[in-house]
């Protein structure tokens, strides 16, 4: 048993079987291959003499201190070897030579920043999520390796944790002068903003499962996240680069290092590139390459990404630089030396999403569905014997369930899953057949201590729909997600375990999870983007048969646009305006901004002067007064609001 207690009063200590399930990966996994510690250690220089980086807001935005536990040699039961293996690799802190002229600071953030010493200042690929954990890297770096300024900026891809430090480095006024660039792939700003807006509150809520940003971190709760310990709770922010690469390869020198450029579209992010040195042989990985294999969906919600794209774009950077690079570096994880090693960590990760890719689709085109294939699919062992090819982001359960969904959707295609009662209309039915709630909970305690926890999840999930106010099955369910979560390599189905036993024992918790918008977040919103989202938070049922056709139009920026509101139903097209239009308002996209930045109604800017309203606003005015503010705490689990 751990010297440390758990968290939560009615924690429950790690299971025999659970105990005995993580002896066993003790035996089968490959930890005399320790490659990777050499790696993660290889040329550290100096760490902080401090623990937390306070955010500018007051509250504390980063905290290392609290995952020491981790280092003091206790090998954890309520651990999986292979994460607790993960989680220690993280706990890399403080500033390392990559080679000379490039140096990394990690464990600052969930990603890396990485300094390339250029002709007049610091080149920094990847700024990490907020201002303050860059501005203190940058800090560091002065401090231990050169006291330069950034003269550059390159963005791998559209993740927040990759551009929201950058205001911690530069400032803008530097990069409209251009005297500061800022680099970035293809689509960068569409996608930057795009994923967290329409669904932007459920991802949010749902996070809550995925990063277990509300549990603490304690050996028996939150213990890593894959590609670095956590998410910066400290202010994000985004500006507008100055050089887009658009070709497939390009050429540039960055404050006078030659620098190629590799666009990886639809790989990790939709918008993402490699960068490559050829004069010091560094091939920068973005986040194509990395200590895990990544989410080929990942569990807050998002887009399916394409396994076959990701595993192809690797391929292409073998042949383009990993055959002559002497060192691989990326945006998260430790970097890699020497041309035999990169070599081999590239090939394990292209086979690695390409045999995911192509084995689930071999399975599913001889009937396997989306609803077994997590209980089918395997990794050829060659691979798991490579911990590259080890899943700590994704699991090869949510991704190969993911292919399937990417190829062939949700449905199993099976008419009784066509249009399935919703759970909580199943499951009393289920319960009334099994006979009530006592057998159910005696099946289901006798499951638990049989160490069936697959099999006790699946009966006293129904009774938890069926009753949401039975406390002995909530708090059964929960010491069965709770061994669950334990048993899991990856932290992400981990977290979603453990979140979901806290949730369904003591409520949803309450506390602040890092942010993922900012007003330059929100400021770079398209206007179209900005409609669309109003479309989804108005709510039809209280508009009634209202309808108007309001042509809009910014001359700051020449937008036009026709918003018609028809049938419930907000539309916007862009580039078009009406003929017979019910109102026309004529305003500049700056003063829309504060609109949109919430710093000023829509009612406010039509009476402020600041536009030219001609016509009938009163339709506007019930679209406006129908919008929904989304509550970001609503129920995952039937029973968890509010106890
Ligand atoms: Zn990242």
């Amino acid at each position: 048993m751990s010297e440390y207690a758990h968290f939560h009063p009615v924690g429950r200590e790690p299971s025999a079987f659970t105990r005995a399930f993580q002896e066993e990966q003790r035996r089968r996994l490959p930890f005399d291959d320790d490659r990777d510690f050499e790696e993660a250690r290889r040329g550290f220089i100096a760490r902080p003499d401090y623990d937390k980086i306070m955010a500018d807001a007051g509250n504390v935005a980063w905290d290392m201190g609290r995952y020491e536990f981790l280092l003091e040699g206790e090998d954890f039961d309520s651990i999986h070897p292979s994460l607790q293996r993960q989680a220690i690799l993280n706990m890399a802190y403080g500033v390392y030579e990559v080679m000379e002229g490039i140096y990394q600071v990690r464990g600052f953030d969930l990603a890396n920043l990485t300094f390339v010493r250029g002709a007049t200042g610091w080149v920094v690929f990847d700024t990490g999520t907020t201002v303050e954990t860059a501005r203190a890297a940058h800090a560091l770096v002065r401090q231990h390796v050169e006291d330069l300024p950034v003269s550059a900026v390159i963005h791998s891809h559209s993740h927040i944790d990759h551009f929201g430090g950058v205001r911690g480095l530069i400032d803008e006024a530097d990069v409209r002068a251009g005297i500061v660039p800022v680099i970035v792939p293809e689509g960068f700003m569409e996608h930057a903003v795009a994923e967290n807006v329409y669904a932007g509150n459920a991802m949010l809520r749902r996070a809550f499962f995925q990063y277990g940003g509300l549990m603490p971190a304690n050996p028996y709760g939150h213990v890593d996240q894959a590609i670095g310990k956590n998410t910066a709770a400290g202010r994000p922010s985004l500006i507008q680069p100055s050089l887009v690469i658009t070709d497939d390869v390009e050429h540039h020198t960055v404050d006078g290092i030659p620098m190629v450029f590799h666009n990886t579209p639809g790989t990790e992010a939709p918008a993402e590139m490699n960068t490559y040195l050829p004069e010091k042989k560094a091939f920068w990985a973005a986040e194509n390459i990395v200590g895990t294999i990544h989410n080929i969906y990942t569990l807050r919600g998002a887009l399916v990404r394409d396994a076959l794209v990701w595993s192809k774009k690797i391929g292409e950077a073998l042949y383009l630089f990993g055959k002559e690079a002497d060192v691989m570096f990326a945006s998260h994880s430790w970097p890699r030396w020497g041309n035999d090693r990169i070599q081999e960590v590239i090939r394990t990760q292209r086979d690695a999403y390409a045999h995911l890719n192509n084995h689930v689709l071999h399975l599913a085109n001889q009937g396997v569905t989306i609803n077994e294939i997590h209980n089918v699919y395997r990794q050829p062992e060659s691979l798991t014997k490579q911990w590259a090819a080890h899943s700590y982001h994704g699991s090869e359960e949510h991704n190969s369930r993911a292919v399937i969904n990417r190829y062939l959707g949700y449905w199993d295609a099976n008419p009784a899953t066509l249009i399935p009662l919703s759970p909580r209309d199943s499951a009393p039915l289920y319960v009334e057949m099994m006979g009530g709630s006592e057998p159910i909970l005696t099946k289901g305690r006798a499951l638990h201590d049989e160490g069936r926890y697959r099999e006790a999840q699946e009966i006293l999930n129904k009774l938890v729909y069926a009753e949401p106010d039975n406390v002995d099955a909530k708090q059964l369910l929960a010491d069965v997600f709770e061994q669950l979560g334990y048993q899991q390599e990856s932290p992400s189905v981990r977290n979603s375990f453990l979140a979901a036993a806290l949730e369904l024992r003591t409520g949803i918790p309450e506390g602040t999870v890092p942010a993922v918008s900012s007003p330059d977040v929100l400021r770079a919103l398209t206007t179209e983007m900005f409609f669309d989202y109003l479309a989804i938070r108005m709510d039809g049922s209280k508009v009634g048969d209202v309808a108007f056709v309001a042509n809009i139009r910014h001359p700051d920026s020449g937008e036009e646009l026709v918003v018609e509101l028809s049938n419930a139903t907000l539309t916007t097209q862009m580039g078009f305006q009406s003929d017979d239009a019910t109102v026309t308002i004529v305003v500049d996209r700056a003063d829309f901004e504060q609109v949109m930045l919430g710093q000023r109604s829509f009612e406010e800017l039509i009476e402020s002067g600041a536009s030219d309203v001609d016509g009938d606003l009163s339709g506007l005015h019930r679209m406006l007064a129908s919008l929904v503010e989304f509550d970001l705490l609503f129920e995952l689990l039937p029973g968890t609001a509010a106890t």
